[in-house]
């Protein structure tokens, strides 16, 4: 790892933040590894997990919304019990961030009306789909890693430009985690843009009409993420990503805040074999 000198200071979200109680995100990761061992050894095969776990996630939602309660016979008491125990650190403003929430953007919102059990779900989630899917994206011939702008040094004004695809870091800033991560990826040839909204599926096509295999990584907050995983898994890309350290961008604040990653786990993952 390239030394760092961007602090590394624990940062709050509006729902969640990885450091928790702690003044690092290396407990949550320590946490969600070993949350993810005990579920992967009890049900054994990880793709049928990981559609379980999608499935409980979109359920949940939607009957806590209507009915307002918990609906225990679709919620394994087992694994929810451990979430719990475990996740709790990391997500104590979701509920109350929920209840304050109007009916419509409960409805509607599904990034803001993201539910506590959704949230510890979400996380567990990131983590198999790492495990299933990283060896595949590391043996991909085009890999290339999507970056939110909040990771961005907001007092600068940033040097960033567009390629053919979409946003590249210019290095302007050694107080920017952008500069950071990018030179980081770029040492294990990943491809890295600040992702302003390109299409990945035309990305996609220009990778496949050369005959070549496409894998991506992604940056974002827990739902955010999910979900872009999700939509990588639907189209058989190997995917492959790291949760910001908190929710804390406009969306979710009103304005934008500093925000982290944890780059020792981010190069951990890249060089990590996964379980497939
Ligand atoms: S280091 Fe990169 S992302 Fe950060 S402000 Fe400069 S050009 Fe923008």
């Amino acid at each position: 790892m390239n030394r760092i000198s961007i602090p590394y200071d624990p940062v709050e979200g509006k729902t969640y933040s990885l450091f928790g109680k702690s003044d690092s995100t290396d407990e949550y990761y320590q946490r969600i590894e070993e949350i993810a061992d005990r579920v992967i050894k009890t049900w054994k095969e990880p793709e049928q997990l990981l559609k379980a776990i999608q499935s409980k996630s979109k359920r949940i939602r939607v009957l806590r919304i209507i009915t307002g309660r918990k609906e225990n016979s679709l919620f394994n008491s087992w694994l929810k019990q451990l979430l719990h125990e475990h996740l709790d650190d990391y997500t104590s403003k979701a509920a109350k961030h929920l209840r304050n929430l109007s009916l419509a953007k409960k409805l509607w919102d599904r990034c803001q009306g993201t539910t506590l059990e959704q949230y510890q779900l979400y996380m567990l989630e990131i983590e198999i789909t790492n495990r299933i899917h990283v060896q595949q994206f590391l043996e991909s011939g085009v890999k290339i890693a999507l970056l939110p702008h909040c990771l961005k040094d907001f007092t600068t004004e940033c040097k960033s430009t567009p390629d053919s695809f979409d946003y590249r870091c210019r290095h302007c800033s050694k107080n920017c985690y952008e500069h950071y991560i990018s030179r980081l990826l770029t040492k294990y040839h990943i491809e890295t843009y600040i992702w302003m909204g390109a299409g990945i599926s035309k990305k996609a096509k220009e990778v496949y009409s050369n005959h070549q295999t496409l894998g991506i990584l992604g940056i974002a907050c827990i739902p955010e993420l999910v979900w872009g995983m999700r939509k990588c898994r639907k189209y058989h890309i190997p995917v492959i990503g790291l949760p910001l350290d908190a929710n804390r961008c406009a969306r979710w604040m009103g304005e934008f805040h500093r925000n982290s990653i944890n780059l020792e786990r981010l190069e951990k993952l890249i060089s990590t074999s996964g379980i497939g």
